[in-house]
């Protein structure tokens, strides 16, 4: 067979078999493009597991009606500007709203700040239909039906729509954590529902207990420290606080989730001496630092980074959990003594 060029449908269901894994990614793709266009308000409405529907409704900036053809045109995006080194947003491939329209019905509803109406786009099969003018007070909504029904390979390795739906919470849970100024709910017939009221400023704590408890900030301590530009905040349990699973470590860089091996190793590390081997300890831990010292554009889901120095995040996720525990336990035995 003669070499060709594959058809822009084909390019972008190649796309998607990376982006969009399961019904949960195709939430986080399109929660974080709610975040960043500054939503205050986000609804996630599932179906079957997400199989047969989500719908996000957000109260952000909108897309302008002449940009709608180029939101779902694989690696246009309004996020790079600034070039790969100084990526402020939670996006930035332009691949998640094509990939989705080719291996599901998408539609995209919205009206841009400013704008007399709304707009409305469609994608099926690669195939797009609009803009048409459509009704919608401000913001965008996002109906994604029939996921996979394009690509039934893909469609026979989802598990039952209530570990679906689970995925999907779990991922909500996440990215909400770090974004606590935002009220998210989801809801479904296949659910019931989770509303995450949005918290004041310097409440953060609240969101933390929202999503893994009081339990958990009532059996925490908060982490402060900096060592070369990397500051790290957030949670960590006590030693007597553990799960049976590392599913309750939640890491951020620079405000996006991440599931990073190192860091998880990091966490273990710090909690080795203290905890049982089966056991694992539950934290919210926030890493900020120059994002030209962090790459993010490693893997298309975005979940994996590469620090430029990465002993140094190391030493201080290490360092600072056991020196607060050890302050703990000093502190603990004086007042025992006092
Ligand atoms: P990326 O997020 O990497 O830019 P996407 O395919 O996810 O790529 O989205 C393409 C573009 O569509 C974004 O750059 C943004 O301009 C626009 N967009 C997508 N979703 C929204 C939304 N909910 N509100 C406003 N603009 C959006
Ligand atoms: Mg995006």
């Amino acid at each position: 067979m003669p070499i060709e060029q594959l058809s822009e449908t084909l390019i972008d269901q190649i796309a998607a078999g990376e982006v969009v894994e399961r019904p949960a990614s195709v939430v986080k793709e399109l929660v974080e493009n709610s975040l960043d266009a500054g939503a205050r308000r986000i609804e996630i409405v599932t179906a079957g597991g997400g199989k047969s529907l989500l719908r996000i409704t957000d109260d952000g900036h909108g897309i302008p009606e002449a940009e709608l053809p180029l939101a779902v045109r694989r690696h246009c995006t309004s996020k790079l500007a600034g070039g790969l080194d100084a990526i402020a947003s939670l996006g930035f491939r332009g691949e998640a709203l094509p990939s989705i329209g080719s291996v599901a019905r998408l539609s995209l509803r919205s009206r841009a700040a400013g704008a007399d109406g709304a707009h409305e786009i469609l994608v099926q099969g690669g195939r797009t239909e609009g803009p048409r003018p459509a009704a919608l007070g401000q913001g965008t909504v996002i109906e994604v039906r029939d996921l996979f029904h394009a690509v039934p390979a893909r469609l026979k390795f989802l598990k039952s729509d209530r570990a679906e739906s689970s995925a999907i919470t779990e991922v909500v849970r996440r990215i909400a954590v770090a974004f606590p100024g935002v009220r998210f709910e989801l809801a479904g017939e296949d659910r019931s529902p989770t509303i995450l009221e949005a918290v004041a400023p310097g409440r953060e704590i609240d969101r933390v207990a929202q999503v893994l408890g009081a339990d958990f900030t009532d059996n925490s301590f908060a982490l402060d420290a900096a060592r070369e530009g990397v500051r790290l905040t957030g949670h960590a349990g006590l030693p007597t606080f553990h799960r049976g699973n590392a599913l309750h470590q939640f890491a951020y860089v620079n405000g996006r989730p991440v599931r990073d091996k190192m860091i998880l190793s990091a966490i273990r590390g710090a909690y080795a001496d203290a905890m049982a081997r089966d056991r694992h300890p539950v934290c919210v831990l926030f890493l900020d630092l120059d994002p030209r010292d962090v790459d993010v554009n490693v893997h298309p889901a975005k979940a994996d980074v590469r620090f430029r120095d990465p002993g140094l995040v190391r030493g201080l996720v290490v360092g600072s959990i056991r020196a607060a525990m050890a302050n703990l336990a000093l502190r603990g035995s004086t007042e025992g003594a006092g």
